[in-house]
């Protein structure tokens, strides 16, 4: 008897390998598809993390999750500053394919195109639950909040946290308007001061600043248990430490480096709870989790707003050494940026990853692993999930990277503005080698220019109202 049913759970157990793909997840749950979590960070500069070599900021539980990941040294977002790199995360594209949006504004009624195919829309077509909790800042009005572009829900700001009201905005019934505003103000006076979003509405005004990154990982908490059960794609775009700057009473005045170090510090307590809460759920297997950065840190206290805007203690910027450049340049600094990827049981532990990858590659990758179908129109990202697998013996997908339509990286050259350099050799662009190596500079020049040609006639448009 006792042999028949070993011989049967062998018997089981072998065949579940032969049908299990080498990405399969466990048994418990009614979906075979992973989840995927995407924590996006503003303006983090690139040594800004304790695994990326921060002097003084404490981020013990990023730097577990690189020690149990793969910690990307060459990961880009597609932009130097926030509305068109995160176009780029969530269409796969480059930001001059669907529509080269700028910084958008309160004032402005632009946005992502409804038309492009968003991670959340290729998932959700999938059987997935979407949800995001955080800065949004692809458009303001109804018609480009996550909500019409595949999400099933939202809460957070809806642009940075730096920029005012549209008093056109639809109030919840029960907003919460704080500090002595009164709904004669919210409608007639612009303040400098950010309303708080949940789906289409505005359910707080001004947004609790002090409380935003305890609020979104609430929200996260609430959002990964319930569905436990089923796919899901959380994205999670935190609002800090974009300026100005603010943390929670637990962590203000708790870090060894101001304001900016408090702000990474409890995004750190917040990854850690993300991952606990998956590791308690018995879903860390089976969930895949990106954690990056949208851009380069503010170039302050050198920067010339710094002096206008006052308050010198909330705009503090982030380090992006040994890095060239800051937010705002396409100097390796504003779009190189500190990326881990963990996924227990998928990503071996403790590996590094040197070759080129971007947030366009995160599109292509999801839909690799979890066989969702990819958009219908052209991308540029690439599929990471054989660098995923194999990080030291596999070649970046990208014969060439581009810095929007100034620069092209190809291997360890990057032509930037005319200039030749070697970044294998000279991270920190100190020295162009234009003159030495000019058959390297023409053939980086014809791949940015034929490019440059390509998206101009193919680009497709922005979304407007
Ligand atoms: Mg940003």
């Amino acid at each position: 008897m006792m042999l028949t049913r070993n011989f049967l759970m062998a018997l089981s157990i072998a065949l579940t390998a032969l049908v299990l793909p080498e990405f399969s997840v466990g048994a418990t749950r009614t979906s075979d598809k992973p989840n995927f979590i995407v924590i996006f960070i503003d303006d983090q500069g690139y040594q800004d993390l304790g695994c990326f070599g921060s002097p003084n900021i404490k981020t013990p539980n990023i730097d577990r999750m690189a020690g149990e990941g793969l910690r990307f040294t060459d990961f880009y977002s597609a932009a130097q500053v926030c509305t068109p790199s995160r176009a780029a995360l969530l269409t796969g594209c480059y930001p001059e394919r669907v529509g080269n949006l700028p910084v958008l504004f309160p004032n402005q009624r632009r946005g992502l195109n409804p038309q492009e195919t968003t991670i959340a829309e290729m998932l959700k077509g999938n059987g997935y639950k979407t949800a995001c909790i955080g800065k949004w800042h692809l458009g303001h009005l109804k018609a480009f909040l996550p909500t019409s572009q595949g999400f099933d829900s939202y809460f957070g700001i809806p642009y940075s946290n730096d920029m005012w009201l549209d008093p056109n905005m639809t109030l919840a019934q029960d907003v919460v308007l704080r500090e002595g505003v009164t709904m004669d103000d919210y409608r007639t006076k612009r303040k400098n001061s950010v309303p708080l979003m949940r789906n289409t509405e505005v359910i707080e005004y001004p947004a609790d600043q002090n409380l935003l990154t305890q609020r979104y990982t609430s929200e996260a908490l609430a959002f990964i248990e319930a569905n436990k059960a089923n796919p899901f794609f959380l994205y999670l775009p935190h609002t800090m430490p974009h300026v100005p700057l603010y943390a929670s009473p637990e962590f203000e005045g708790q870090s060894d480096a101001g304001l900016y170090g408090d702000c990474i510090e409890e995004i750190d307590w917040s990854m850690g709870e993300i991952l606990a809460a998956l590791k308690r759920l018995g879903i860390d297997k089976n969930t895949l989790v990106v954690y990056t950065s949208d851009n380069g840190p503010w170039d302050f206290p050198n920067n010339a707003k710094n002096k206008v805007k006052g308050n010198t203690q909330r705009r503090v910027g982030g380090s992006a050494l040994p890095l060239r450049g800051y937010k705002f340049q396409t100097w390796e600094g504003g779009m190189r940026e500190p990326t881990v990827m963990w996924w227990p049981g998928h990503i071996a532990a403790g590996q590094e990853c040197h070759e080129i990858a971007g947030t366009i590659d995160l599109l292509p990758t999801f839909a690799s692993l979890s066989g969702s179908p990819l958009p219908d129109k052209t991308i540029d990202g690439k599929s990471l999930v054989s660098l995923l697998r194999n990080p030291s013996s596999t070649l970046s997908p990208h014969d060439a990277y581009f810095y929007r339509t100034k620069g092209v990286r190809s291997g360890q050259w990057k032509l930037i503005d005319g200039k030749l350099y070697d970044l294998a050799s000279d991270i920190a662009e100190s020295t162009d080698l234009s003159q030495e190596h000019p058959e390297v500079k023409a053939r980086l020049t014809t791949l940015l220019e034929e490019r440059n040609q390509e998206i101009k006639q193919n680009g497709r448009q922005a979304g407007a109202q």
